[in-house]
């Protein structure tokens, strides 16, 4: 067992904060203000690697091990969460899907426009009425000579509108049939894909989430991720690696609440004295960065296990909850510490701690990850 960072990761989290600091942090509460996502940015970020930093070198990717992905990603969300997200689910979500269950024509045709961030992907399995009892999704395809026709609504979709490359998981069987659905690959530009509503959210403001609506979406057999009727367990797999970023999303923003609240804490005097040296204060602080050391060794434990090919579906649903729990709990502290300023936007606490509420809701809730753990106990 080694617990110390490689010399690749110290490399990696240095460059995520040379450039966070340059290209993230000086307009990052604009951003958020208004809702903006920041399109071009993720350009930036393909440049230095972030954008397919597991995808091999030969489909133009970085070519990195999970480790070093949530080294990466843990640095990001540690300065702004909404960057964080979108890495998320444009890396894990749809670069992933297409590299695990793509064939050797769609990796060579989506890949390298992804990993260079040119190119933004998103992946849609939620609907309006089926968020953690997916399998009863309403989105159908039906088969039409060499095509199919999807018709349907996906909710809360990160990049539904500017999305170039959608992995979408629709049914093509019976409803509660783990085996009737599948995954297909949509492109922007087709007729029948439209962008929905922008959701107004709490937090994570400028990471962009929409609804997606399919009106007749004409896709051809060529777009079918490996077989029909492998969406579901596809999707499951793809979820594991997933949780394992939410769980990074989590670590970050909670090590970003806790570092800006620790500087504080020394600096900020009350009757003449620090606030750092109130047990009540010092206290918070040993719980918070407790909390972060577990998170810690629970990420990349899910990671070590996922990057050796091993079954991680515990680990990664421990990893998520715990991280996700302690994120929220850590930012909430972060605003109590900073006291009447945490809750202005003057000062960062605010941010992470609207942020931080999402990791317990995305890629399956809190709730949903505890039956994982139980089933996985219990089997
Ligand atoms: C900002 C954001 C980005 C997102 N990005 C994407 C994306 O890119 N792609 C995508 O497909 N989805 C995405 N999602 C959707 C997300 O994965 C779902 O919101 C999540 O899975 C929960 O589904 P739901 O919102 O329908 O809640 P519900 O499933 O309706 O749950 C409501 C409540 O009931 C609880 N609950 C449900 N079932 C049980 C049970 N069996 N036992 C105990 N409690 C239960 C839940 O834990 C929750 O507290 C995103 C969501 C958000 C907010």
């Amino acid at each position: 067992m080694n617990f110390a960072y490689s010399e690749n990761q110290q490399m990696i989290a240095q460059m995520v904060k040379d450039f966070g600091r340059k290209h993230i942090q000086p307009h990052m509460m604009e951003w958020d203000e208004n809702q903006i996502f920041p399109i071009g940015l993720f350009e930036k970020m393909g440049e230095l690697g972030l954008m397919g930093i597991l995808v091999p070198q030969e489909y133009g990717g970085a070519g990195l091990s999970y480790p070093e992905y949530v080294t990466a990603l843990t640095e990001i969300s540690s300065i702004d969460g909404s960057i964080g997200l979108s890495m998320a689910a444009h890396n894990s979500l749809c670069t992933n899907h297409i590299l695990t269950f793509g064939n050797e024509h769609q990796k060579q045709k989506y890949l390298p426009g992804l990993a260079s961030g040119k190119q933004i992907g998103a992946w849609a399995l939620t609907e309006p009425n089926t968020g953690s009892d997916a399998m009863r999704m309403k989105t159908t395809a039906i088969k039409e000579g060499n095509n199919w026709i999807l018709n349907g609504n996906k909710q809360w979709i990160t990049h539904g509108k500017s999305a170039n490359i959608m992995v979408v998981l629709v049914r093509t069987g019976d409803l509660l049939d783990s085996k009737g659905i599948t995954a297909f690959i949509v492109e922007r530009g087709n007729p029948g894909l439209k962008a929905g509503k922008k959701e107004n959210k709490l937090g994570m403001r400028a990471s962009e989430t929409t609804e997606v609506i399919f009106e007749d979406c004409k896709v051809s057999d060529e777009n079918i991720l490996g077989e029909v009727g492998e969406g579901f367990i596809q999707a499951m797999k793809i979820l594991d690696g997933g949780r394992i970023s939410i769980a990074s999303l989590g670590l970050g923003i909670a090590k970003g609440a806790y570092q800006a609240a620790l500087k504080y804490a020394k600096e900020r005097e009350q009757f003449g004295k620090p606030i750092s040296k109130f047990q009540g204060i010092a206290f918070k602080l040993a719980d918070m960065a407790t909390k972060i050391q577990a998170g810690e060794l629970l990420t990349y434990l899910a990671a070590d296990l996922k990057q050796k090919g091993l079954n991680c579906t515990r680990q990664s649903a421990e990893a998520k909850y715990f991280t996700s729990e302690a994120a929220v709990e850590i930012s909430t502290d972060a605003v109590q510490i900073f006291g009447g300023y945490g809750y202005t936007k003057d000062y960062p606490a605010e941010k992470y701690y609207r942020d931080s509420k999402l990791c317990t809701i995305g890629e399956g809730t809190s709730e949903i990850q505890k039956i994982v753990i139980a089933r996985e106990i219990l089997q």
